[in-house]
């Protein structure tokens, strides 16, 4: 046993690089285009001394888009079940979509605590477009870019709190 995040959301919000952040790895694939990884990928994560394991429920490969959402669900549901916290990752540039809102109707129901990630928050004014994932009905939405960093040590120390 020991603490589990699991990384969810819909493809190409950042997942893979939140998790390489978080795990200081390249393990992970970072793909351009949406919907290419594969697998679920587990890595070891530390901050301020305690230990915990991360998942990136990456990916899949993709035909249509009743397997993609099927996919997806059966993600978060696993996350729910196995995660002691899961990050739910949104993007403040493709703003809120359809799929987000699918996950969200799911992790409402989670008994673990459930954070929004408002990934790509890469400057100041990104985060004025945070406000909308209010909506989801999870709580704050936290701002981070998991390509630059920022945020992400704030986000670690939530983490953290929570186990
Ligand atoms: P995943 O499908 O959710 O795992 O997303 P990836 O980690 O593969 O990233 C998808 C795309 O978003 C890639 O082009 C990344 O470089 C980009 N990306 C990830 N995090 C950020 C971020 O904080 N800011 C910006 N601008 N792009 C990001
Ligand atoms: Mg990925």
């Amino acid at each position: 046993m020991g603490n589990l995040v699991a990384i969810v959301g819909r493809p190409n919000v950042g997942k893979s690089t939140l998790f390489n952040r978080l795990t200081k790895t390249r393990q992970a694939i970072v793909n351009e285009e949406a919907g290419t990884t594969r697998d679920r990928q587990y890595g070891k994560s530390e901050w301020l001394g305690r230990e915990f394991s991360v998942v990136d429920t990456g990916g899949w490969v993709v035909n249509s888009d009743d397997i993609f959402e099927e996919e997806i669900r059966k993600q978060v549901l696993l996350a729910v079940e196995e995660a002691d916290v899961i990050l739910f990752v949104v993007d403040v540039i493709n703003g809120l979509t359809d799929l987000d809102l699918q996950v969200a109707s799911i992790l409402r129901r989670a008994d673990s605590p459930v954070i929004v990630v408002a990934n790509k928050t890469d400057n100041h004014e990104l985060q004025y477009n945070a406000p909308e994932f209010y909506s989801l009905g999870l709580g704050d939405p936290y701002c981070i870019s998991a390509m630059t960093g920022s945020g992400t040590g704030d986000l670690m120390d939530l983490i953290v709190s929570k186990f």
